[in-house]
């Protein structure tokens, strides 16, 4: 289900806009049936009075808690059945994140990428998205969503920006903490601007050569990393918040000294910061992680050259982490 067309069942029901926007809120924050029962839901047209217990319920049912995965560092992994059995992956991150899915599978096909693996299944549409949200609100306060988890957002915009302009206004998310995550894409540079709600951008590097690059992204838009880097920069300094550029690293592979020097060419100066994430091994992939002391000896080199750098355990690695293994899991178990 798409946003715009809750929003026109709502409308059906002689909801007004205060209206929409109530239910909307109630839904996001996921608030109890009965709260802010000093403006009774008597006071909306009776028609929408009437339909709303059966439209909570619909709305429960885009996004249920399959199962919960928590982990030691305060994160937790759910895994998340749709209307149509399908199922994708949010992450609870410490201190009130949420890492939300996007597409089911997906067809950039990351050579180092549980999901990638198995193609595009579906789309998510907009309220499946902002589903997840309301799901993981049920259970503790989410102030930050960055769309990292299962799919390339800028392979489903339209959804993803409905998601996004919806959670920046009335789902009390602040802009800044809105993250939309991309491995480039022309269609997304061109329109995360023109939002009304313009989100932080995290731009999946991954290397700085642009030969390498097409290996580990085969399908990812042919843009350089440089051209790559040039239009996340002129997003970031048009909205003021810094360029997340994530890589990650694989033993052997995007961890040498040759990278270690690109990137000091690439991003030196640039207004972002460097996110270095040691790989999750998956089971059939060629690629290992980087020893922590190796990993640690990269970010300290960097920083010593001006690279503002960050190494980050990816959440939740104690919990089968890895983009897409807790639900390829459930398959092989045939959860579903
Ligand atoms: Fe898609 Fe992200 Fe996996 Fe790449 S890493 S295949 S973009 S889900």
């Amino acid at each position: 289900m798409q946003l715009s067309e809750l929003r026109q069942r709502l409308t059906a029901l002689g909801a007004g806009p205060l209206h929409a926007q109530r239910v909307l809120r109630h839904w996001l924050h996921a608030l109890p049936a009965d709260a802010g029962r000093r403006k009774p839901e008597h006071h909306f047209p009776k028609a929408l009075f009437e339909a709303l217990p059966a439209l909570r319920e619909e709305l429960a049912g885009l996004a249920r808690l399959r199962a919960e995965h928590p982990g030691e560092d305060g994160s937790a992994r759910l895994l998340v059945a749709l209307r149509d059995g399908q199922t994708v992956e949010s992450v609870r991150l410490p201190r009130g994140g949420l890492c939300v899915s996007t597409q089911v599978g997906c067809a950039v096909g990351c050579a180092f990428c549980m999901t990638g693996t198995g193609g595009l299944l579906r789309q998510l549409g907009s309220a499946e998205i902002l589903a997840q949200v309301a799901l993981a609100r049920a259970g503790r306060p989410v102030n930050k969503v960055v769309f990292m988890g299962m799919g390339e957002p800028a392979h489903n915009l339209d959804a993803v920006l409905e998601a996004i302009e919806l959670l920046g206004s009335v789902g009390g998310i602040g802009h800044k903490n809105l993250v939309f995550s991309t491995v480039g894409d022309e269609r997304a540079f061109e329109a995360l601007p023109r939002g009304a709600v313009k989100p932080a951008l995290a731009l999946s590097l991954h290397t700085t050569k642009p030969d390498l690059r097409e290996q580990l992204l085969p399908r990812a838009p042919r843009l350089t990393p440089t051209e790559l880097v040039e239009r996340a920069e002129a997003y970031a300094r048009a909205t003021g918040y810094p360029v997340q550029y994530q890589w990650t690293l694989l033993d052997g592979v995007n961890d040498g000294d040759d990278e270690i020097e690109g990137i000091v060419r690439l991003l030196g100066g640039r207004y972002g910061v460097l996110n270095l994430i040691p790989y999750n091994a998956v089971d059939g992939l060629p690629f290992q992680r980087p020893a922590w002391e190796k990993a640690a000896d990269i970010a300290r080199r960097l920083h010593r050259q001006g690279i503002l750098t960050k190494l980050r355990h990816s959440a939740g690695q104690d919990v089968d982490a890895g983009c897409g293994q807790l639900r390829a899991r459930s398959l092989d178990t045939g959860e579903r």
